[in-house]
């Protein structure tokens, strides 16, 4: 068995590699070693006799020193997948370092040998070495380089002989060189952060300048998302669409324009556009070398180009009078001008003009008359790069308006956000919201919003809680199509009133009763009403009705979260507070009654023998008596007071802001108009009676245990009076001291 075979392939590629990377500086350390132990004795190569092996030495060093820097410069680093494979190749760069440095030190130390040892001249030299190591090498590469240099000194010192004067002068040298690694040092770290700082600041100006040609392009508001473009309105954006419109169009036709003057060598050549009205002209885009074009936009004449427009044909003139040419200020006289029309799908829509001292051949009428085509071309993509625009901004406000939706929670919420994704949608001046009841087929008119150009269109007071049966309306009609109207979007194709006659909403030129359907049922209607023309497109129209349809499944969702709201805090029977909301609502009026040194009466109810109405007349007759006595409740005390159904036949009822006096009247009150209630039963007519206790904060009891506890024994000291009486706490102690004394 050979070694080869032995050895595993892994150890002997990595030993190869460690070889081949490491051998040029192993030679150069050697070098150093060489020169270190005093191999090259300077004083004799420089005598009368020069010892052979001593100059062979010096001469190898002096090879070795110039090979490495060849090597070095010609020293291509392992490419960084076989620097992350090999620990060997990884540290090529600094091995190659390496090399260059000892050998540079080892041979400049030759020559400090040969050139007088500790007083050689040659040192500088050396210390430039240091100073270029530090500046350019990786770390290992300078380190290498001092370090060798200071050990070198130190056997120089020691084989010339340590005595004050070689000493003196080692020290020195070492202090130079150091001193020229340090300087270089801190002149390298100021100069990267410089460069360092400069490239950040250049960094910075061209994200800067891409950031700006990225927003002409307007691709920085898409990236962003639709949040970034919510505060700007529909006309605001669309405003910003036509000036980037513009400037694009200008870009394309001034380098369509230019060719054109180029290659007719015209002195200038004009692109006048017609007005909307086709009755006057403006100088859209002009490229000259004359300095008195007109700087007006407006033409004030069509001069001699009034006879394109008149005949839509091209027009050669070989020299204009005065006046003629309307796009120069003193209007030209004497020029050749050529002049075709741009005419689009029949229509004439601007002028192509180009002047020049020489007359214009019919070959360039011609050539001017096929750049109309480009120029309609440019205008074209410009229409269609905007339609583009236009249906992704659309996209976004569409899910602006949905993503909003989805947050409304309450039934008023989404309502009110309802008008919000709609004016995200389309700009109008006023909506309404009409709830749809089907059972009684009724509409009323649950949220009202008036935008800021819908003052007068209609009147919000008379709308909010507008309620009314199914009639001609086009509300109705829209819950009975369930499908949007007026099918265009404009009033003046329907005569129905909207909601009903006496509703007037005039100035309105355009109109659209969305349906909001939920689970296939119609909900209610979207009404939405703006000033201006042609507000409702088709577009419109359809992106609505889906944002109708989102609005109809969030109301309905508001509206089960409202009656199951209501289903926690009220009481089935009898439709009052019940026991767990009325301790809350207890508690926040007694928390509010203490910080504002108010006064909480508490009144506690309880029906008189009430076991006999239900032995005698039945349960059903006994819960149709709670729903009357409740009634009372909720009809004598004030709108703000509590009227609850604390448990079983026993109510509770809160008075805010209220003495003890002031709740004994309505206790009273509500006492006498329990007893004249009258029950309709198979047996005749049933009238019931009620005991009531009273406790007040502050005077009875600051908390709200104490106060139920003395309300309740009052009330148990009524019922054992006699009954249908009402007892307050300070009656009841009373009472209890005069029968103990
Ligand atoms: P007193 O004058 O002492 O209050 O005599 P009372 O018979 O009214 O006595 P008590 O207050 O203890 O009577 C409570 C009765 O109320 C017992 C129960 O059958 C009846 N009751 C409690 N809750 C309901 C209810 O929801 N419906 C009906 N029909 N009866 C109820
Ligand atoms: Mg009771
Ligand atoms: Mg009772």
């Amino acid at each position: 068995m050979s070694l080869r075979a032995l050895v595993p392939t892994r150890y002997r590629r990595a030993a190869r590699r460690a070889a081949k990377v490491s051998v040029g500086a192993a030679a150069s350390a050697l070098a150093c070693i060489v020169v270190a132990i005093g191999s090259v004795d300077g004083a004799a190569l420089m005598g009368p006799r020069i010892p052979l092996p001593q100059a062979m030495i010096a001469c190898a060093v002096a090879v070795l020193a110039i090979a490495a820097v060849m090597r070095r410069v010609q020293f291509t680093p392992p490419s960084a997948r076989a620097q992350r494979v090999s620990m060997w190749l990884s540290a090529a760069v600094d091995l190659a370092d390496l090399e260059l440095a000892l050998a540079l030190v080892a041979g400049l130390h030759v020559v400090i040998a040969v050139t007088g040892g500790l007083a050689s001249p040659a040192y500088p030299a050396l210390y430039a070495l240091v100073a270029f190591a530090v500046t350019i090498l990786a770390r290992p590469g300078a380190i290498a380089t001092l370090g060798a240099a200071l050990l070198l000194e130190v056997s120089l010192l020691v084989r010339t002989g340590i005595t004050d004067q070689t000493a003196l002068a080692a020290g020195l040298h070492a202090v130079f060189l150091s001193g020229a690694a340090t300087a270089h040092l801190v002149l390298l770290r100021g100069l990267t952060s410089r460069y360092r700082r400069r490239r950040a600041k250049r960094l910075e100006e061209e994200l800067g300048a891409l950031r700006d040609s990225a927003r002409d392009y307007r691709l920085i508001a898409a990236a962003l998302g639709p949040g970034s473009r919510a505060p700007r309105g529909r006309d605001e954006e669309e405003r910003l669409l036509a000036i980037g419109g513009v400037g694009m169009i200008g870009d394309a036709m001034s380098w369509v324009l230019g060719t054109l003057k180029r290659s007719l060598g015209a002195r200038t050549v004009a692109l006048l556009w017609l007005d909307d009205d086709g009755e006057r002209i403006k100088l859209k885009e002009v490229v000259s070398d004359a300095d008195d074009i007109t700087e007006a936009p407006r033409l004030p004449n069509a001069g001699v180009l009034g006879a394109v427009i008149r005949d839509r044909e091209p027009l050669l003139v070989g020299a204009t009078k005065p006046g003629q040419l309307p796009y120069y200020d003193g209007g030209r006289a004497g020029v050749a001008l050529v002049a075709v029309p741009i005419v689009e799908g029949g229509h004439l829509r601007g002028i192509l003009a180009a002047d020049r001292d020489a007359g214009f051949s019919e070959a360039d009428r011609d050539l001017l008359a096929d750049a109309t085509a480009q120029v309609l071309r440019v205008v074209q993509a410009e229409q269609v790069f905007r339609a583009v625009e236009r249906a992704k901004y659309e996209h976004e406000r569409f899910y602006q308006a949905t993503a909003m939706l989805g947050r409304a929670l309450t039934a008023e919420q989404v309502m009110e956000t309802a008008f919000d994704a709609a004016a995200a949608i389309v700009d109008y001046d006023a909506g309404a919201i009409a709830l749809y009841e089907k059972d009684r087929a009724r509409h009323k008119v649950s949220a009202v919003r008036v935008r800021e150009h819908g003052a007068g269109l209609i009147d919000p007071v008379q709308l909010a809680g507008l309620e009314f049966k199914d009639n001609a309306g086009l509300v109705s009609m829209v819950v009975k199509n369930r499908h949007y109207l007026p099918a265009g979007g404009e009033p003046r194709e329907v005569s129905a009133p909207i909601y009903t006659r006496k509703v007037k909403i005039e100035d309105a030129k355009s109109l659209l009763v969305l349906p909001l359907i939920a689970a296939d049922e119609v909900i209610g209607t979207l009404t939405l009403v703006a000033r201006a023309e042609k507000r409702f497109g088709k577009d419109i129209r359809e992106m609505l009705a889906v944002i109708a349809n989102q609005v109809a499944v969030s109301l309905q969702n508001g509206l089960l979260y409202k009656k199951m709201e209501t289903m926690a805090t009220t009481d089935g029977l009898t439709g009052l507070t019940n026991h767990r909301s009325f301790q809350e609502r207890f508690e926040d009026l007694l928390m509010r009654a203490q910080r504002h040194n108010g006064r909480v009466a508490l009144l506690l109810c309880d029906v008189d023998h009430f076991k006999k109405v239900n032995d005698n007349y039945g349960h059903p007759i006994g819960d149709e008596v709670l729903r009357r006595v409740a009634r009372v409740l909720q009809e004598v005390p004030r709108k703000i007071d509590i009227p609850a159904r604390y448990g079983g036949e026993e109510f509770a009822v809160l008075l805010d802001n209220v003495d003890v006096d002031q709740a004994k009247a309505v206790a009273e009150r509500i006492r006498i108009e329990i007893s004249k209630v009258v029950v309709e039963t198979e047996k005749g007519g049933l009238s019931v009676t009620q005991s009531i206790g009273i406790a007040a904060f502050p005077d009875d009891g600051r908390d709200r245990a104490t106060l139920i506890e003395r309300a309740d024994l009052s009330l148990y000291h009524a019922k054992h009076t006699g009954r249908n009486r009402v007892v307050t706490w300070a009656e009841a102690q009373a009472s209890k001291t005069k029968k103990a004394g």
